[in-house]
């Protein structure tokens, strides 16, 4: 399986970064290895001393598809949950200084942590989502998926045109504002309206 990413979907957050809205969405991946098993901390990497959370609406690919039209892309997934893209904002920082990849500070290992999956019957309709990140008990993000640039059925139709989907594939769908650093000793307890999917504690 892999992980697609979308970059500055949300203008607040494009702001708070000092990037530009983009025309078209800015799409990277994590490979599976960013993954985080269920009930396990994130191991703060030593190659960073500036690892922000993101919290972000993640889609759930159902079934295989290409070239998915927008019109078609809401048949490719059922299933949503709450994920953090970790990043090394400092490496990062360096990487866009140069304008190289930012695999390094985007891909590593335990950078993508996502919580417990819920059926779209459940929680309603994807552009109608709200969700929150509490670190320690904190309210620090809150977003709404009806806020994003480019919608999921955008997104699926964008990515499918370059990659393949398949079944299993997880879609990071970008972070509203509010992002920041986190420090070993934390808690990340992400939320869907009033619904806990993901608890995540920083060593
Ligand atoms: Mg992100």
């Amino acid at each position: 399986m892999k992980i697609i990413c979308v970059g500055r979907n949300y203008a607040a957050h494009a702001k708070e970064l000092n990037n530009a809205v983009e025309e078209e969405p800015v799409i990277f991946m994590k490979p599976e290895t960013a993954l985080i098993p269920s009930k396990f901390p994130f191991f703060y990497p030593e190659f960073s001393t500036d690892i922000h959370y993101e919290t972000e609406l993640v889609i759930k690919i159902n079934r295989i598809g290409k070239n998915i039209s927008e019109k078609f892309a809401h048949r490719y997934y059922d299933e949503v949950s709450l994920g953090i893209d970790f990043t090394a904002r400092d490496l990062q920082s360096k990487l866009k200084a140069k304008g190289l990849p930012w695999e390094r500070a985007k891909a590593f290992d335990g950078s993508a942590p996502v919580g417990e999956f819920v059926s779209l019957k459940e929680v309603g309709n994807v552009g109608d989502l709200h969700f929150t990140l509490l670190v320690n008990d904190e309210v620090r993000q809150q977003g709404h998926s009806a806020n994003m640039i480019f919608s999921v059925d955008k997104i699926i139709a964008f990515v499918s045109t370059f990659v393949t989907l398949k079944k299993g594939d997880l879609i990071f769908t970008g972070t509203p504002e509010g992002v920041g650093p986190v420090k070993p000793g934390d808690k990340l307890t992400a939320l869907l309206g009033d619904k806990q999917l993901l608890s995540l504690d920083i060593k």
